[in-house]
């Protein structure tokens, strides 16, 4: 005799995984239930002191409609709801008899707390809930050391990690989609309000195209062009060197397991190759020291830094924000980051040393400030980069390397056209002081119309004395029990 089944309906709860290929959460609904109803909910309130910046929401908008655009092609469109997660999934629940909830998981404080809180609201309303790895190669807390505690040093975990990580595999996009019987009301996308009411995102819109297809292309194009010479281009800021993924990884628009199945697979074995697996093992490394050390988001890993003697200097923390330090290499990364939402890793590095130990600001200014004019605005990643330039977090920098960001701009961008570009100013200088207009000979100066404090700033901060009075500040530190 036949059984009859009735038709189980499932709720996927798509969040930084906006994507249909390679996505655990949608294939195990597709599993077991035949009605899918795709959801992304606005709950921004809950997202505390880290609630995304502006760019960061240019992103989301754009990437959440062609999200929108690919689930409806599949069959089942994806109901957009603002309010607090809980409710809203719950009356979800109840317009579309939903016996199941999925979900990718989150690693953020924040979201490992709300996620808890609702796993287990609806499970104790009756519901099937499961939660899935969609995010990372490796779950925080599956790598730990022989001691039974968290790595605290990138190497050792990498060496334990990646083995893991390989035997991962990516799985392919759904066919087909079957909605719910009766349709759910969507809010529009345009009533979350993300984009911009005055248009100061024109620099990010003709730099960057969001969204799943245009991640993969760029993610297959630089497996195949690029990543076999990333080992030395990566620290060039001039070239094309890097792989420019970080907004589509944030916001999951490409799977970390696709991306390490497309290098692997298009890109022949070298240095280069090893070189971007492991930047992907950071990436895993930022995720599983934050979930371990939660609090670093906003304290120092080491205590020690409680009693560091910060600076508090409004005028010269502005003039780093606005790229006006007078330091050409400095103001190249912070302007690249204004009008692109974007800059590079070696720059990113180089205006964080500067900002904490030449002109000794707290590293939060410079992370929240990072936090709100990055495309890939990233707590993980952000935390840790702060946390290693200012030399208090985990595998942080040493206190006494402070970069000379002359000799870095000298050495990383030789011919001077990253600083050319973004610093139209000092353009017209020869290569010899391009990064470093202050000592400009009169008589060259005289020559070529360039005045210092006229033309361009005047160095904000001596290098030689601020490095003195970081590395006696940071030595203070030492003797604190
Ligand atoms: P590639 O060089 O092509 O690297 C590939 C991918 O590896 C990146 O997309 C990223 O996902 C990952 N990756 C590389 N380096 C790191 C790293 N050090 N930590 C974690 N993941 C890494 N990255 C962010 O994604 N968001 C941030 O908010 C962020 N803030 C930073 C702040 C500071 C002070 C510093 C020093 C670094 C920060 N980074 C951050 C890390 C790094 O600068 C960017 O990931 C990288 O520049 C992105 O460009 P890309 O995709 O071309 O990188």
């Amino acid at each position: 005799m036949l059984m009859s089944m009735t038709p189980k309906t499932a709720l996927v709860w798509f969040r930084r995984d906006l994507r249909l290929d390679d996505h655990p959460a949608l294939l195990a609904a597709l599993d077991s239930c035949e009605h899918i109803v795709p959801v992304y909910i606005d709950d921004r309130a809950a997202q505390g002191d880290w609630t995304p910046g502006e760019a960061s929401d240019w992103w989301l908008h754009h990437s959440l409609a062609l999200l929108q655009d690919a689930l409806e092609a599949k069959g089942s469109p994806l109901v957009i709801r603002e309010g607090e997660a809980l409710e809203v999934l719950r009356k979800l629940i109840e317009e579309s008899g939903a016996s199941e909830v999925h979900w990718n998981r989150l690693y953020e404080p924040w979201t490992r707390e709300r996620d808890t809180t609702v796993k287990q609201a609806l499970e104790a309303d009756g519901l099937t809930v499961c939660s899935h790895n969609g995010s990372l190669l490796t779950e925080p807390w599956t790598v730990m050391t022989k001691t039974g505690t968290p790595y605290k040093v990138f190497t050792p975990y990498w060496r334990a990690a990646k083995p893991m990580a390989a035997s991962a595999g990516p799985e392919d996009a759904p066919v087909a989609l079957t909605p719910p019987k009766t349709p759910l009301h969507s809010q529009t996308l345009q009533s979350l309000g993300l984009l911009p009411d005055i248009r100061w995102d024109k620099g990010i819109e003709a730099t960057w195209q969001p969204g799943e297809r245009a991640a993969a292309e760029q993610a297959q194009k630089f497996a195949i062009d690029a990543a076999s010479n990333y080992d030395e281009a990566r620290n060039l800021p001039g070239i094309d060197g890097v792989s420019r993924l970080s907004p589509h990884l944030h916001f999951g628009e490409l799977s970390i397991r696709r991306l390490w199945q497309i290098i692997t697979s298009h890109t022949p074995e070298s240095d280069g190759r090893e070189v971007y697996l492991s930047e992907l093992g950071w990436r895993e490394f930022s995720h599983y020291a934050l979930f371990h050390f939660p609090d670093t988001t906003d304290q120092p890993m080491n205590p020690k830094f409680h009693h560091f003697e910060w600076r508090e200097d409004e005028a010269q923390l502005e003039a780093w924000q606005k790229g006006q330090t007078g330091i050409p290499i400095v103001d190249a990364g912070m302007r690249q980051l204004w009008q692109t939402g974007w800059m590079h890793n070696r720059v990113r590095m180089i205006v964080a040393s500067f900002l904490v130990k030449n002109i000794r600001t707290h590293w939060l200014h410079g992370a929240r400030w990072f936090w709100d004019t990055l495309v890939d605005a990233d707590l993980p990643a952000n935390t840790l980069g702060w946390q290693w330039s200012a030399g208090c977090g985990v595998d942080a920098a040493p206190y006494f390397r402070i970069f000379n960001p002359v000799s870095q701009g000298e050495r990383f961008d030789p011919e001077g056209d990253y600083v050319r570009k973004w610093v139209p100013e000092v353009a017209g200088l020869p290569k010899k002081y391009v990064h470093a207009p202050w000592k400009l000979p009169a008589k060259d100066a005289e020559r070529l119309g360039f005045e210092l404090d006229r033309d361009y700033a005047a160095p904000i901060a001596d290098l030689k004395t601020s490095r003195e009075s970081a590395l006696s500040a940071f030595k203070a530190l030492k003797e604190v029990s």
